[in-house]
């Protein structure tokens, strides 16, 4: 059974553009409830945490460098078939290929650059969710 949960981070290039509230516009549009949300800073230690399945990837270090490079947005979602809804809402990772309407499309500008995160399998949503928020920062 799909579950419920999944997690996504506003990126820190989407925060420079200054699309916090658009973005969270679609989020909340498109039916999902925020269970958990916190505006914070990675630095190279934590992103390269969070990524740490990435870590043979040859942009391994772009990405821990980019995720690093200004706050963030993270956030905890509930909607029924939240992880596969949620990717089909912010589109493809490389915003050329993502389909019209979707929040990469809109706000992506590069591969790396691509506005927002999201869980890619229920399992990695409720770890993901638990890097950034203890049980009682979750409503
Ligand atoms: P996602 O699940 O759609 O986010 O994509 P992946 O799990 O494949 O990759 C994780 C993140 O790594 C992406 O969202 C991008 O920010 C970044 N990324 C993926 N591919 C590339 C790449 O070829 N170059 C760079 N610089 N970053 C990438």
């Amino acid at each position: 059974m799909a579950g419920n949960i999944t997690f996504t981070m506003i990126k820190p290039d989407a925060v420079r553009a200054n699309n916090i509230g658009p973005i969270l516009s679609m989020i909340t549009e498109a039916g999902f409830r925020i269970k958990a949300m916190k505006f914070t800073h990675l630095n190279e230690t934590t992103a390269g945490g969070f990524y740490a399945v990435h870590k043979e990837r040859p942009f391994y270090g772009e990405l821990v460098e980019f995720m690093s490079s200004g706050p963030i947005v993270a956030a905890i979602l509930e909607k029924d078939n939240a992880v596969a809804d949620f990717r089909e809402l912010i589109g493809a990772t490389n915003p050329a290929e993502a389909a019209e309407g979707t929040i990469r499309k809109k706000f992506a500008t590069s591969i790396g650059e691509n506005a927002v995160h999201g869980s890619d399998s229920d399992e990695n949503a409720i770890i993901e969710g638990d890097y950034f928020f203890s049980n009682l920062e979750k409503f």
